[in-house]
């Protein structure tokens, strides 16, 4: 599971992670993104709620992890967590759906402030693959995608507002998402103010100290 503020990395990380150990990458935020751009009243609801910055009510974000939790095997051969749980409600929530299954880790990707509003005033997303640029860090050609020719443009919440509420919410309702795995003792912090792939490093490192996930059977 990766924890951190909004522009941390959580997304980027999470997609090299999921690849790198063939598992399943959940990030609910992709999740609604993709329900609001195909219009269905789920995605419409939960737009209304993205682009203002505020977090999407439980009773929907529950209802999306459950069945994505629960289709194929993902809860046998593992999966990467990334934006859920958001608060102490998801991650209690999150222990019962498991049922017994063991979360392995949650890692705070720790960012000061100013390095975040940097990376998301200047963020700009493929609106088709949702791969991730930047300002600094455009595609090749003229904000099309280098993966898959999508359109490149900014999120709707990555406004100065939606970005100041969001900020405001990890404060008041993540922070004790991750007092929550520091009591269950599965907590580790990676400096995430660095270059996407010393992150990464960093990440596999950490992971495969505690465990090797390719040959443990769980
Ligand atoms: P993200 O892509 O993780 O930054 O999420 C974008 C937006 O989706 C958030 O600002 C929330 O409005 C909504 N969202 C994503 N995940 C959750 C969640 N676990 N609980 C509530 N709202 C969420």
């Amino acid at each position: 599971m990766l924890l951190g503020k909004q522009g941390a990395g959580k997304g980027t990380q999470a997609s090299r992670l999921a690849e790198h150990y063939d598992i399943h990458h959940l990030a609910t935020g992709d999740l609604f993104r993709d329900a609001a751009a195909a219009g269905t009243p789920l995605g419409l609801e939960a737009k209304s709620y993205m682009d203002q910055g505020f977090l999407v009510p439980d009773e929907i974000v529950d209802g999306v992890v459950d069945e994505q939790l629960r289709a194929d095997d993902r809860m046998s051969r593992g999966f990467v967590l990334d934006g859920y749980p958001r608060n102490r409600h998801q991650a209690e929530r999150l222990d019962e759906t498991l049922d017994g299954f063991r979360l392995d880790l949650a890692v705070d990707l720790d960012v000061p402030t100013e390095i975040v509003l940097h990376r998301i005033a200047g963020r700009r997303v493929c609106s088709n693959c949702g791969a991730n640029y930047h300002l600094d860090n455009p595609p090749e050609n003229d904000w099309t995608c280098d993966v898959c020719g999508g359109q490149v443009e900014q999120r709707d919440d990555d406004t100065a507002d939606a970005v100041m509420r969001r900020l405001e919410l990890y404060e008041m309702e993540t922070l004790p998402v991750i007092q929550y795995y520091r009591r269950a003792g599965i907590l580790a912090h990676v400096d995430a103010g660095a270059e996407t792939e010393e992150v990464f490093k960093h990440l596999v490192e950490l992971i495969e100290s505690r465990f090797d996930p390719r040959i443990e059977s769980r």
